[in-house]
This record gives structure tokens, sequence and C-alpha cells, in this order.
């Protein structure tokens, strides 16, 4: 499996970080190994210190597609959940400013958790999710999927344009504004309306 994260696509965010508007989404990769299990502790990586939580969406892909109409999209995923797209600033930082590719400020080992997911038929309407991320008991970043930039639909059809979907592959959304730093013993709790999907504890 892979996962596919869509970078910029949430206008707060995109302002907070003082980055430019794109035509097109922002697109990066993260490997299997990033991955993390709901209740997994996260381990900051010793070559940074400035990790930034970012919580986002995630689909969950169901079926395989290439070249998917944006109409058609609906059809590739069942499930939605929520995740956070950790982020090394300071590496990602360095990176971009020497025009390299920021693939090691964030697809390092665990750098993706994602907690429960939930049917997409529980929710009335899709492109009106809220969702929260709590730090320590206090509200960092809260969100709603009518504020994307990209819509799922087309993210899909934009992605799978390039690369094609296969089943079990997830794809993050995006997040909104409120990223900080995360420090050892923090607890970060990722809500999708009220029901809470994910627990980490940082180390
Ligand atoms: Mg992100």
């Amino acid at each position: 499996m892979k996962i596919i994260c869509v970078g910029r696509n949430y206008a707060d965010h995109v302002k907070e970080l003082n980055n430019s508007f794109n035509e097109e989404p922002v697109i990066f990769l993260k490997p299997e190994t990033a991955q993390l299990q709901n209740r997994m502790p996260f381990f900051i990586p010793d070559f940074s210190k400035d990790v930034h939580h970012e919580v986002e969406l995630v689909l969950k892909i169901n079926k395989a597609g290439k070249n998917i109409q944006e109409e058609f999209a609906h059809k590739y995923f069942s499930e939605i959940g929520i995740g956070i797209d950790f982020t090394a600033r300071d590496k990602q930082t360095e990176l971009k400013q020497k025009g390299l590719p920021w693939e090691l400020g964030k697809a390092f080992d665990g750098s993706a958790p994602s907690g429960k997911f939930v049917q997409v038929s529980k929710f009335s309407s899709i492109s009106n999710i809220n969702f929260s991320l709590l730090k320590n008991g206090k509200v960092v970043q809260q969100g709603n999927s009518s504020q994307m930039i990209f819509s799922f639909y087309k993210i899909i059809a934009f992605v799978s344009k390039y690369i094609t979907l296969k089943k079990g592959d997830l794809i993050f959304t995006g997040t909104p504004k409120g990223v900080s730093k995360v420090e050892a013993n923090d607890v970060l709790e990722a809500f999708i309306e009220d029901e809470k999907l994910l627990t980490v504890k940082v180390k």
C-alpha cells in the first residue's frame, strides 16, 4: 500500500506557512513504513527539533483505478478516517530552500498515524465533515471538509492520472490551520464530529 498526501489544501493553512496557492493539488507520498496504528506511540525522530502535527481527513481506497473521472471518484472509497501528517518542519524547510524534494521531512517512520474509519454512508454529506485535533486536552486544529480547495473527488481524479490507486491505499487530504510543534509526553486526540477516532502519545 501507499500513502498519498495533499499539501496546501486549506487556505488558512497555506497562509499560516506563507506558502503560495497552486492551480493543481500539491502531492507527495509516504511509504507503508510511515503507518502507525491507533494508540501506538509516535517517537520524535532524532534528526528533527521541530516536528509538527497536521490533522487531516483520510480516504481509504477500496478498489484499483487509473484515470478516474471526477464523477465516478465516489466509487473508489467507502470509508473516511482521520490521521496526522507528522512533518519535520525544520528538515522540510531546509530541503525546500535548496529546491530539493521534501520527502525526508515528511515520509519518515511513523509519520502517518491513522485511526478508526467511518463508513461514508454514515455521513449526511461528505462535503460537510467537521474534524479536530486536541493536544493535551485543548483544541489546536479545527476544520471542515467544505473548506478544502480541492475536493475528495478532484484529488482522486488528479492523482489517478499519474498514479494507479490500489485497494488499501490511503489519501491524506490536507490540514487546516493550527499546526504546531509536538513535544515528548504530548497526547494528541483526533476527532471526526464528536467521535474520537485516533489517540497518539508522543515519545
Ligand atoms: Mg499535510
